[in-house]
């Protein structure tokens, strides 16, 4: 995301308070091996998660989000060959809604891959009313027991519209705080991760950006993200050419 900002607005000064606070779906799909990936599938137009490195971006054709991914899809041409990358879940979840031929890269979300379906069940047997909500970068068995599907903010945005009391939560769990300020009222039930020994189903990268981090680096403006010109240059198109499209399309 620090990096998504610097390629938006390269004239500012983006910091981030700890370089090691990245991503594992970004660290599964390293731009060596894609661009491998991609001479050996010749012909196909690369869409990529706005969760992947720079060089990634710089090597693709347009950028998605959770939100808007179907969309993105759904607005090319039916015979367009695709790649999509990096995460294999999201990727099934679009190719299932499209049925667009779409090679998927095998990249995955630590704590999206690890949420348990024995879990959701044990929580739905005890809280029947309480409805399943999930996010798309879960694998199949999860999505396939869903109530509702959809991005982070379409998660909180659900919550807040529907009428149910009780949820269960399939995503990273943070956002169970902005759940908690809209509607204080409801029940939100995180999803535990298959190994029940381990925090998993928290992000370990999200967790490293702490208060006393943010002050220090507000304080001294460091670290700062700095990222070669020609990265910016070419990791920028895909990310304006999916701004363009969501522009179009209303989203
Ligand atoms: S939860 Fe963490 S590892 Fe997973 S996609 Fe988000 S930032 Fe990356």
């Amino acid at each position: 995301m620090a990096e998504t900002a610097k390629i938006l607005a390269p004239q500012k000064k983006v910091l981030l308070p700890d370089m090691n606070a990245g991503c594992s779906l970004a660290d599964s799909c390293k731009a060596e091996d894609f661009k491998k990936f991609i001479d050996e599938n010749p012909g196909r137009t690369i869409i990529s998660y706005v969760n992947t490195t720079a060089e990634i971006k710089a090597l693709s054709d347009i950028i998605c989000t959770s939100s808007n991914a179907v969309q993105i899809v759904e607005s090319l041409p039916t015979d367009e060959k695709l790649i999509f990358a990096p995460d294999r879940n999201l990727g099934n979840y679009v190719l299932n809604k499209t049925g667009r031929d779409m090679i998927i890269w095998n990249g995955t979300c630590h704590v999206h891959e690890e949420f348990s379906l024995e879990g959701i069940v044990k929580l739905k047997d005890k809280y029947p009313d309480a409805k399943i909500i999930v996010h798309p970068e879960c694998e199949m068995p999860i999505r396939l027991v869903a109530d509702f599907i959809g991005s982070t903010s379409s998660l909180l945005s659900f919550t807040k519209n529907d009428n149910a009391i009780i949820y269960i939560v399939a995503t990273e769990p943070g956002i169970i705080h902005q759940m908690k300020k809209s509607n204080p009222d409801k029940m939100y039930l995180p999803v535990p991760p298959k190994d029940s020994t381990c925090g998993c189903s928290e992000c370990s990268f999200m967790k490293l950006i702490t208060l006393e981090k943010i002050y220090n680096c507000l304080k001294n403006e460091s670290p700062e993200i700095n990222l070669d010109n020609e990265i910016i240059a070419n990791a920028g198109k895909p990310i304006r050419r999916m701004m363009e499209i969501s522009k179009k399309l209303g989203l």
